[in-house]
């Protein structure tokens, strides 16, 4: 294993595009803390379905959101598996906050500036110590501009939707395909031209497509990448 300094590691992309997966990767190959921010954006998004603060037809009662985010206490622990988990509160709440409803309304929830720095609040004091390597939309561009590296994600459309698919079929649900892609599309529009901190490259992410891409290439490839950018030998 190469030594690694204590630097922010920005993983940045579209929905689907195996953020999470690769930042986990990373994580564990070279001993970093992982930090899911969509995680808070749905955790947020879970607790406002849960509490009437999005009705039926998806409206969302802004001032009710607002008044609830001061005590709503989302953070991340360990399963007794020993895994990273959201939890409200002492309820562990991994598997609500990826369900299709929660998918559907979190891109709306976290266009709100409001929303936006209750969660980046929580990441700048979870990260304050560096050795990080954090998934999200804006955090390259908004979260930790002076991270040292970032990355941008991409994929093909149809490998995305699938990927997402299987998860949620893995998890014992029964998406139809069709709504699972709309879903993909409608956030990636919604996430791309929000007012507040857009998806958008940092003009210093490094791109990486990972279409044809196994884990085990990306981390060949980000180690490369870290090497080259440290002055690292093996
Ligand atoms: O990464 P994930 O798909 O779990 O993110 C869920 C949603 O949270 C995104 O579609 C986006 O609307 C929002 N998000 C965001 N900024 C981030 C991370 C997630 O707006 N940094």
């Amino acid at each position: 294993m190469i030594r690694v300094p204590d630097i922010i590691i920005a993983i940045d992309g579209y929905s689907s595009t195996g953020k999470s997966t690769f930042a986990k990767a990373i994580a564990n190959a070279m001993d970093f803390l992982y930090l899911d921010s969509g995680a808070l954006y749905r955790a947020v998004t879970l607790h406002a379905l849960e509490n009437g603060i999005i009705d039926a037809e998806g409206t969302i009662d802004e001032t009710a959101l607002r008044a609830a985010l001061p005590g709503l206490e989302v953070h991340f622990g360990r399963d007794e598996d020993g895994l990273c988990k959201t939890y409200i509160g002492g309820r562990c709440v991994e598997k609500e906050i990826r369900s299709l409803a929660v998918s559907s309304h979190v891109s709306p929830v976290s266009a709100f500036a409001f929303v936006r720095n209750f969660v980046d609040d929580r990441l700048h004091a979870f990260g304050a110590a560096g050795r990080v390597v954090m998934d999200g939309r804006d955090i390259g561009t908004t979260v930790f501009p002076e991270a040292e590296v970032k990355i941008f994600l991409t994929a093909d459309e149809q490998v995305r939707a699938q990927r997402r698919f299987d998860e949620m079929v893995a998890k014992g649900e029964s998406p139809k395909f069709e709504d699972v892609l709309e879903n993909l599309r409608q956030r990636d529009w919604t996430d791309a031209h929000r007012d507040v901190s857009p998806l958008r490259r940092a003009d210093d992410a490094y791109i990486l497509d990972n279409t044809e891409m196994s884990i085990p290439d990306e981390l060949v490839w980000v180690r490369g990448l870290i090497q080259g950018k440290f002055g690292i030998l093996e």
